[in-house]
């Protein structure tokens, strides 16, 4: 673990098993932080608060700069220990480690553009104005699906603001986390105001909820998780912002092109063998386009290759642990027993070595009802869940009908069509011909049960600051 600039083995001496979820072999060991250790790593990031919030932006910038060439430095490693521990191919590895360090580029310039504002004033013997100042210690929690671009994306917008940190990866992939710490460290941020701890997440939840001394959560997870730690920092009215799953609608309307709108629910859809919080979950396809749209998912879906990510040609990878695959499992048998159309996959993949690792084949489901756990629980695996509609509000309704409103996806040529349909979605991102919604410039996040706060973009950087209004008495001219 990094506290105060040292990197240290769990106070107890504990440690817990890190695993590739592609062969099921230990990638490496990491500490298990007791409560003590996670104050120890509260207090660094406490007193380092006052230095570095006084630390000039642009200073902070030059900071985070050399932190960012630090990390591209070592590029190709941390690629490799991405896919070894979250088991995404490669290829999606390094386009991750390349957004993290975008992310710390945008934030790096952002935090020199945190402006207060001048308020025209009723009264004319006084001038209003707002600042903004960091918030103070802030606790990161993330989640093992995007584990360089998650800590990234909410590290580096912290440190920008002002924020010292202290982050807790997930148990699946810490390696890539402390990966990303190193950086931070050779790039000079200065000892504990970046700090990581790893290990049982309830005891490092529970100190950061108990210690007055943090003041921010900021959390992307499950939904179940995220309710627990707003719930818990109720107690001293911790500020939060909650990042949580989603059931992206992917709806291609009677004149969308269709080629196009296959392109991007692929890629949307098998990222990361469709274990993304904005991963299509529930795909509405114009009745009258229904039958040539299977035709052609299903030509280009069997042409995936399932398999170890460390293999260039792989597409899609395993998920990140049996939890995973008896989720998956279960939501598609639960939909073919209700009644869905099985096209293509269904099943686990076990020929060979594939027996060790949690690969499940990409699917396709047609026919799915509102009664199937598929169509309104987050499925977080390579199933696509086929719907047909017949009008335009059929559509929104069923994209509306579940607790999540994360994204939503809508393909059409009707360009009005599209902006009334966007403005009538029940979630915080909409895609409009197009599934690359997102972008380190632009607000992420959703409403409803998928969260509250928004990271990326100008509103990441102000998620990590308070607002200070100042009052002043002016003498008559
Ligand atoms: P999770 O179980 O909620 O875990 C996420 C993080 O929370 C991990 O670091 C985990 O630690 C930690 N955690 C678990 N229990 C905790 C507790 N009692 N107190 C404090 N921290 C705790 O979620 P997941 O299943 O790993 O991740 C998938 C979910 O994340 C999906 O729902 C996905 O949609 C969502 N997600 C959302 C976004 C977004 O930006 N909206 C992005 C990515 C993922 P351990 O790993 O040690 O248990």
């Amino acid at each position: 673990m990094l506290i105060y600039g040292e990197w240290v083995p769990a106070a107890t001496g504990r440690s817990i098993s890190v695993y590739n979820p592609a062969t099921g072999e230990v990638v490496d060991e990491i500490p298990a932080a007791s409560a003590e250790d996670v104050a120890t790593a509260i207090g660094a990031a406490h007193s380092t608060f006052p230095a570095w919030a006084r630390t000039p932006a642009v200073k902070r910038a030059e900071l985070l700069d050399r932190s960012r060439h630090s990390l591209l430095s070592r590029r190709e490693e941390i690629t490799r220990l991405i896919t070894e521990e979250s088991g995404k191919p490669l290829r999606q590895s390094h386009g991750e480690v390349n957004v993290a360090a975008d992310f710390i580029r945008w934030y790096a310039e952002e935090g020199r553009r945190s402006y207060g504002e001048w308020i025209p004033d009723p009264l004319p013997d006084r001038r209003l104005l707002t600042i903004r100042q960091p918030i103070g210690v802030a606790a990161i929690i993330t989640p093992w699906n995007f584990p360089a671009y998650m800590v990234a994306r909410t590290a580096t917008a912290a440190l920008a603001a002002g924020c010292t940190v202290v982050i807790k990866p997930a148990r699946q992939t810490p390696l890539t986390a402390l990966a990303l710490a190193r950086a931070f460290n050779d790039g000079g941020i200065p000892p504990g105001v970046l700090n990581v701890v790893t290990g049982d997440a309830s005891i490092i939840g529970q100190a950061f909820l108990d210690d007055q001394r943090v003041k921010k959560i900021s959390f992307a997870g499950s939904p179940d998780v995220g309710k627990l730690l707003m719930r818990g920092a109720a107690n001293h009215v911790k500020r939060v912002s909650l990042e949580l799953g989603g059931h992206a609608a992917f709806i291609i309307m009677s004149d969308a092109a269709l080629d196009r709108a296959i392109d991007g629910l692929m890629s949307a859809k098998f990222q990361n063998a469709g274990q993304t919080c904005i991963a299509p979950n529930q795909v509405h396809v114009h009745s009258s386009l229904l039958e040539t749209f299977l035709e052609l998912l299903s030509s280009r879906v069997e042409r995936l290759k399932v398999g170890n990510g460390l293999d260039p040609k792989t597409d899609v990878g395993p998920l990140i642990n049996r939890d995973a695959l008896e989720k998956v499992s279960s939501h598609v048998n639960d939909a073919i027993d209700r009644g869905a159309r099985l096209l293509m996959g269904g099943h686990q993949l076990t020929a060979d070595d594939q027996a060790k690792g949690n690969f499940y084949a990409p699917t396709i489901l047609a026919d799915v009802t509102p009664q199937m756990r598929i169509t309104c629980e987050e499925t977080f695996g390579p199933i696509i869940a086929v719907t047909a509609f017949e009008s335009d509000d059929e559509a929104i309704e069923r994209a509306n009908s579940t607790q999540y409103g994360l994204a939503a996806y809508l393909y059409t040529r009707d360009l009005s069509k599209a902006i009334r349909i966007a403005e009538r979605l029940d979630v915080g991102m909409v895609g409009v011909n197009d599934t690359r919604i997102a972008a380190v410039e632009a607000p992420f996040g959703g409403v409803k049960l998928s969260g509250i706060g928004r990271e990326g973009g100008r509103e990441g950087l102000a998620a990590f600051t308070e607002t200070k209004q100042l009052a002043f008495r002016i003498e008559p001219a």
